[in-house]
C-alpha cells in the first residue's frame, strides 16, 4: 500500500525526521491562509500516488497567498499526467501548501527492501531532485549503497557514512545522522517497503530537511498498523482491485486483453506466461486461492467481466484442494447471472474433474472446453485474435 506525500510528512514528524512543513487545503481561502502564516509565499502540491509532479504541473510556487488561492483553484480536480501515471493519468483530490524552503543542494535518501541481498538496503546520492533510474544509469558512481544487518540495524558508523557521501559537513553532518537514524526507525517499526526522500534538502540555513516523501508498506504487515492503514486512499486504487480485495482475491490489473481466473499464484504466473507465448497479453492477474468457495468464483468471474478491456476468459483451475465441481458450478451461476459476451475457455484438470466437465456441457451455455493448458491457451488467444 501507498500513501500521500502529506500523510508520509506526518509520519515522519511522529518520527522526528525533520521535514518541510505543510497543510492540506480543503478550500481556496484555506490555501491562502496557510500561504499567508508562511509569510506569503507558499508551495502548492497536488497529492496523487505517483512521482514527477514538478515536471508535469503538479508543484507549483505562489509569491502571494491570492496566487496560492489561484492555484489551488487550478489544481483540484485536475488530472495531472506525470512519466509514472500513464497517459490517462490521475485526478488530483487533495492540495497540499508548504512553507518554501531555500534551497543549497538536493540530496537523494531511500531506504528499500533489496531482494537480492533479503536487507533493508539505503541508497543516497548528492544527485538528488531527478529520478535515482537516470542517476543509476548516467553516473551510477554518484549513488551510495549501504546494506543494513537486521541484528545491529543503521549503526552510528553506517549513518556517518553516508551523512559523509551525501557531503554534509558540521552542524549539518550531525542532523544528517540524526534524520537518517529516525528514518530506519520509522521504515523498520511501520513495514516498510519503500521510503524515498527524494529530494532531501540542505536549506541555505543549514538544516537538512524532507522536502518530498513516498512511502510504501508491505500490505501483510498493515493490520499491526491501523494508523497507516487509516491513510489508505481508495481513489487511488483501480476500482477492481478494491472489489476484489473485499471477497479475498488477489486480483491486479494488467493492460492485456483477456481475463485469467486461475487458483494458485505459480499458476497463475504460468497462465500468463502462456499466454503471452500464444502471441496475446493478459488483462488481469487473478488468484481465486487454493479453497475458494462457489461464491468466490462467481465474484471473481463477474469483476473479470465487468472490464471492458477484457475480449476473452480463459478459466484455468487445477482441482486440489478445490474442486472442480464448485468451480463449474460458479462458473456457470455467474455466466448466467452476469450473462457473457466475450468467449469463455475452460481448463479443469483435478479431483471431481468429470463432474465439472458434465455441469460445463450441461449448462447449455456457450463455453468452450479445453483439454489442456495449452490447448486452453491456443483457444482463448484464436477465440480473441
Ligand atoms: P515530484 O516532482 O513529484 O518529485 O515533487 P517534489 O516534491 O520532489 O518537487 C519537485 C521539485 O520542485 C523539487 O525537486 C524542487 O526542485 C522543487 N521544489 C519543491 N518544493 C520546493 C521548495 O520549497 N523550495 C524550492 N526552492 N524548490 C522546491
Ligand atoms: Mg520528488
Amino acid at each position: 500500500m501507498n500513501i500521500h506525500e502529506y500523510q508520509a510528512k506526518e509520519l515522519l514528524r511522529r518520527y522526528q525526521v525533520a521535514c518541510q512543513d505543510g497543510q492540506v487545503a480543503r478550500t481556496a481561502p484555506e490555501a491562502a491562509s496557510i500561504a499567508e502564516s508562511y509569510g506569503g509565499r507558499a508551495v502548492v502540491k497536488a497529492q496523487i500516488h505517483a512521482g514527477g509532479r514538478g515536471k508535469g504541473g503538479g508543484v507549483k510556487f505562489a509569491k502571494t497567498p491570492a496566487e496560492a488561492a489561484e492555484l489551488w483553484e487550478r489544481m483540484m480536480g485536475m488530472t495531472l499526467v506525470t512519466k509514472q501515471t500513464g497517459p490517462e493519468g490521475r485526478v488530483v483530490r487533495t492540495v497540499y501548501v508548504c512553507n518554501p524552503l531555500d534551497i543549497a543542494r538536493e540530496l537523494y535518501l531511500s531506504f528499500l527492501v533489496d531482494r537480492s541481498t533479503s536487507r533493508v538496503t539505503c541508497l543516497a546520492s548528492t544527485e538528488g531532485g531527478m529520478e535515482i533510474e537516470e542517476v543509476a544509469e548516467k553516473t551510477p558512481e554518484k549513488i551510495v549503497r549501504v546494506t543494513i544487518d537486521p541484528a545491529l540495524g543503521l549503526t552510528a558508523h553506517q549513518a556517518r557514512r553516508i551523512a559523509f557521501a551525501l557531503g554534509l559537513e558540521g552542524e549539518a553532518f550531525k542532523k544528517g545522522v540524526a534524520f537518517l537514524q529516525n528514518l530506519y526507525r520509522l521504515f523498520v517499526e511501520k513495514d516498510c517497503s519503500l521510503v524515498e526522500i527524494n529530494p532531501l534538502v540542505l536549506t541555505e540555513q543549514g538544516d537538512v530537511m524532507a522536502l518530498d516523501a513516498k512511502m510504501g508498506f508491505d500490505d501483510n504487515g498493515i493490520f499491526r498498523h491501523p494508523d497507516v492503514a487509516a491513510f489508505r486512499d481508495l481513489n487511488e486504487e483501480a476500482p477492481a482491485e478494491i472489489e476484489a480485495s473485499k471477497f479475498n482475491l488477489n486480483f491486479i490489473k494488467l493492460d492485456g486483453s483477456i481475463g485469467c481466473m486461475v487458483n494458485g499464484a505459480g499458476l497463475a504466473m504460468a497462465t500468463m506466461d502462456i499466454i503471452k507465448h500464444h502471441g496475446a497479453e493478459p488483462a488481469n492477474f487473478l488468484d481465486v486461492g487454493g479453497g475458494a468457495t462457489e461464491e468466490a468464483v462467481r465474484n471473481a468471474f463477474r469483476i473479470i467481466l465487468q472490464d471492458p478491456a477484457v475480449k476473452g476468459v480463459l478459466v484455468n483451475i487445477f482441482g486440489g484442494i478445490m474442486r472442480c465441481d464448485i468451480v463449474a458450478s460458479g462458473v456457470v451461476n455467474a455466466a448466467r447471472e452476469i450473462g457473457i459476451q466475450v468467449p469463455v475457455v475452460v481448463r479443469l484438470e483435478g479431483t471431481n474433474v468429470e463432474e465439472g466437465k458434465r455441469i460445463l456441457a450441461e449448462s447449455g451455455l456457450n463455453l468452450i472446453v479445453a483439454n489442456d493448458f495449452d490447448d486452453a491457451a491456443r483457444k482463448i488467444v484464436a477465440a480473441v485474435a
